[in-house]
């Protein structure tokens, strides 16, 4: 059983190099209102990025990020990132504040942990932004935003198919539009070996298919 109070505060949050610096119960303003805690960066004050000669703190600014549910409440994790100038005037450096992916990636309003799953469930289980947003308590655009930003390098990785063995295509009425009722198709492409969806593209004609068929042709045994 762990007792040491840093350690027990790192397994709860499920971060690390963490202190925990307190937690704000707000629910006498409502019972959804979100638990916040607080958190700081451990760890040696950094060395200048540029000189890499010493820094001195020039403060704190709060951030606010959204995190998943804990014990059944909303959670806000507030970080309270340290501000650092280095200590040389003649360096160029300027000030930087703290930055740890692990916590959050810089311009997200999502913990790292919350853009991740919020990506899983709309990407895989195919749920709506907007029904995450509402698990979240938060606007639809903080989840768009997030899942953009954790899909993009996925998607943009040409590694991302691994090693195709034979590519199947199957067309499928995507959706009927307007008073005639106008078909739009869809071609999905899969790996018919391991039964795994690779890509749709518009339309049932070769066009889509070949362009996708040209960017994974070298992964294709
Ligand atoms: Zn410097």
């Amino acid at each position: 059983m762990e007792q040491n109070p840093i350690r027990i505060a790192e397994i709860l949050l499920d971060l690390v190099d963490v202190n925990l610096i307190g937690v704000e119960d707000l629910s006498d303003q409502g019972p959804k209102t979100p638990l916040r805690v607080h958190i700081e960066c451990r760890g040696e004050r950094p060395t200048c990025p540029l000189c890499h000669g010493k820094s001195y703190s020039k403060g704190t600014s709060l951030v606010e990020l959204i995190d998943l549910p804990s014990f059944g409440r909303a959670v806000r994790l507030i970080w309270h990132k340290h501000r650092w100038v280095c200590r040389d005037p003649q360096c160029s450096a300027g000030s930087w504040s703290d930055q740890d992916a692990r916590i959050a990636a810089p311009r997200l309003r999502l913990t790292d942990r919350a853009g991740r799953w919020a990506t899983r469930v709309v990407g895989r289980d195919g749920r709506s932004v907007s029904s995450v947003a509402r698990e979240l308590d938060c606007d639809w655009h903080t989840i768009n935003d997030a899942v953009i930003a954790y899909e993009t390098p996925l998607v943009e990785d040409p590694n991302r198919y691994g090693q195709v063995h034979a590519l199947g295509l199957d067309e499928i009425l995507f959706y009927r539009e307007g008073r005639y009722r106008t078909q739009h198709w869809s071609t999905s492409i899969v790996d018919v070996t391991c039964a795994t969806l690779l890509d749709i593209v518009p339309g049932r004609d070769v066009k889509g298919a070949k362009e996708v068929d040209r960017q994974s042709a070298q992964g294709v045994a």
